[in-house]
């Protein structure tokens, strides 16, 4: 295939031809069949969302949503659980203590006492389930069940994943690969995964990064995480840490089980600045998310420590140093658009605010090295990420509907004129 007429950047206008997956030219006036004229729009490689839980986000389309945003308060929420067929279960995501304080049976079934209903809360760590969820699971207790989805997975109706929509929806925005962040890689999740149309890296399956996922509640020593470091070897680990202990027991862990090429600490939320000389000397790449300051502002404001303030979900001062930096969207537990994490990137008003061009290199690094830049060439895989205009209007824009055509090993995913529909079929589970 041949596109014709599109800017490459450092080539200007060019033409690019595609063959078995890969470009295998780029020039001015190439001959040849099969033609798509890019009527100047920058040709990109795809972007990669290097932090993501696909099947939860599958999941998400047969859920409702009652975050602070989304119902308001109390009210809102019963109006949001009640809005389906009596009897039938609920799956809720979203919550925030914001909404209605802290869940457990009893206060969830006076909100919907007469169908089961289970609440999994924004970090995505916690759900809450009501007594008819529980008595129909024939489960027992308080209903609050923390970090625990392999146990529960069995105990629900099981869902209808649409991973094709999730897929189709991704080549809208010009996503064509993600890095799948889920801490367990649940049976059959990678061939689970395998229908996207998308590049996929699974943490924990094959020679993928190995995520290790810390709770202050549960946290190891120094020495127990570096033992699980040097279990995981000779693979990268990519290690979960969203407080400033989580990360001092990561970094003393790779002091002492070495870091090698590939490791990675995801979320990065809490990155005091006298960690950042040690993260550079460590060589270790930061997975962020820049959005959730903004996602998040109200509630960070109060939940966040005032010392932690200063230090959360840094990219500027990281990229100065010199550390590796790449962003993921953490959808569903973020939004899934990376055009709306890239303006959050350069639009925030603290001093961590980046660079436009620098916003949308966190979605265009190699996937196992997040924080090295992928560039058109020859050779190269054809993933690949067409604008309806070029690349300095796009970064003035930074929005997601400049995708004109996306590339996934040079097949059209999301052609033009084939618009994705997001309507979404009501699934139970
Ligand atoms: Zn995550």
């Amino acid at each position: 295939m041949l596109i014709r007429n599109v800017e490459v950047e450092g080539l200007g206008r060019a033409d690019v031809r595609l063959g078995a997956g890969r470009i295998v030219e780029i020039g001015k006036r190439l001959t040849g069949r099969d033609e798509l004229d890019g009527r100047g729009g920058a040709l990109l490689v795809g972007l990669h969302d290097h932090h993501v839980h696909l099947a939860a986000l599958a999941a998400e389309a047969a859920s409702v949503r009652v975050g602070p945003a989304d119902v308001g308060g109390p009210d809102g929420m019963a109006a949001v659980l009640r809005g389906g067929a009596p009897g039938e279960w609920v799956r809720a995501v979203g919550y925030h203590e914001s909404v209605a304080g802290e869940l457990d049976r009893w206060a969830l079934d006076t909100f919907a006492p007469d169908r089961p209903v289970r609440v999994q809360h924004r970090s995505g760590a916690l759900w809450v389930w009501n007594s008819a969820a529980l008595r129909a699971a024939g489960l027992d207790g308080d209903g609050r069940f923390w970090r625990q989805d392999e146990r529960l997975r069995g105990a629900v109706p099981p869902a209808g994943l649409d991973l094709r929509r999730v897929g189709l929806r991704a080549a809208a925005y010009g996503i064509t690969g993600f890095t799948n962040a889920d801490p367990h890689l649940g049976e059959g999740l990678a061939e689970m995964l395998s229908v996207l149309p998308q590049r996929l890296l699974v943490m924990g399956a094959d020679d993928a990064p190995v995520k290790l996922l810390l709770d202050d509640a549960t946290l190891p020593t120094p020495d127990e995480l570096a033992a699980s470091v040097a279990a995981a070897r000779p693979r990268p680990v990519a290690v979960h840490c969203v407080t400033r202990v989580q990360l001092l027991v990561t970094l003393l862990a790779l002091d002492e089980a070495g870091a090698v090429e590939g490791d990675r600490i995801e979320h990065g939320s809490v990155i005091p600045a006298e960690t950042i000389p040690w993260l550079r000397r460590l060589g270790v790449t930061v997975v962020t998310q820049p959005h959730f300051p903004v996602e998040r502002g109200r509630e960070y404001a109060t939940d966040v420590d005032a010392d932690d303030q200063a230090h959360l979900y840094r990219c500027r001062s990281l990229a100065e140093a010199g550390i590796p930096l790449a962003a993921g969207t953490d959808a569903p537990f973020g939004t899934t658009d990376p055009w709306g994490v890239m303006r959050a990137a350069v639009e925030r008003t603290d001093r961590e605010a980046v660079a436009r061009r620098a916003a949308l290199d966190l979605f265009t690094g190699e996937p196992r090295l997040p924080g090295r830049a992928r560039r058109l060439t020859v050779g190269s895989p054809a993933d690949l990420c067409l604008l309806h205009v070029p690349l300095r209007e796009a970064l003035d824009l930074l929005t997601a509907d400049i995708v004109r055509a996306t590339f996934v090993g040079g097949r059209p995913v999301a052609p033009e004129g084939q618009g994705v529909s997001f309507g979404s079929p009501r699934v139970p589970g």
